[in-house]
């Protein structure tokens, strides 16, 4: 049986804290999915396109490295929903702070009435990572500040582009 984790956020953009948890997550499966929350009412700053692309990019060494297979899949409708469409038995999470631990206790046991049959696993990110969030990395961006110890490269690069726009 292959074994497939299912990976859901938004990705907006992908962060170096985001990359730690795919390279744990991808130790773990046999297949990966990362699930790109299209989020239209978040109102994300990078379109779905743009945030697929990054997440494609950045899973192309990770994928070799780890010899699984990792796809990019778009969603819209419940997690749960999603796990099903991809044939995921586990879904993995990152954990940052005590702060996320109360909403994702809530997700998981609101899920798990939904589904018992889907495991949720949570990861923490290396102590370097641990403080990232998107969010933040955005605000820092758009003040103009530098984001290159919290995001690759062509995120920087992009994050810069965006906000000079
Ligand atoms: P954010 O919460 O930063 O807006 P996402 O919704 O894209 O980002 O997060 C997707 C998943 O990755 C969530 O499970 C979130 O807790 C986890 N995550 C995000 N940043 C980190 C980090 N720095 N360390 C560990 N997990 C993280």
């Amino acid at each position: 049986m292959i074994r497939t984790g299912l990976y859901p956020g938004t990705f907006d953009p992908v962060t170096l804290g985001h990359i730690d948890i795919i390279k744990r997550a991808a130790k773990l499966v046999d297949r990966l999915v990362i699930g790109i929350a299209i989020n239209r009412d978040k109102g994300p700053l990078f379109s779905l396109d743009e945030r697929v692309a990054m997440i494609e990019r950045i899973c192309v060494p990770i994928s070799k490295e780890a010899g699984i297979e990792i796809v990019a899949h778009p969603f819209e409708n419940l997690l749960i929903q999603c796990a099903r469409d991809v044939d995921a038995t586990v879904v993995i999470r990152g954990l940052r702070a005590v702060s996320d631990f109360e909403y994702e206790y809530q997700m998981v046991g609101m899920n798990r009435s939904m589904d018992d049959e889907i495991e949720n696993v949570f990861l923490m990110a290396d102590a370097e990572y641990q403080s990232i969030a998107s969010r933040l990395v955005k605000e820092i961006a758009r003040m103009g500040g530098d984001v290159s110890h919290f995001v690759p490269q062509d995120v920087a690069e992009a994050l810069v582009k965006k906000y000079r726009a």
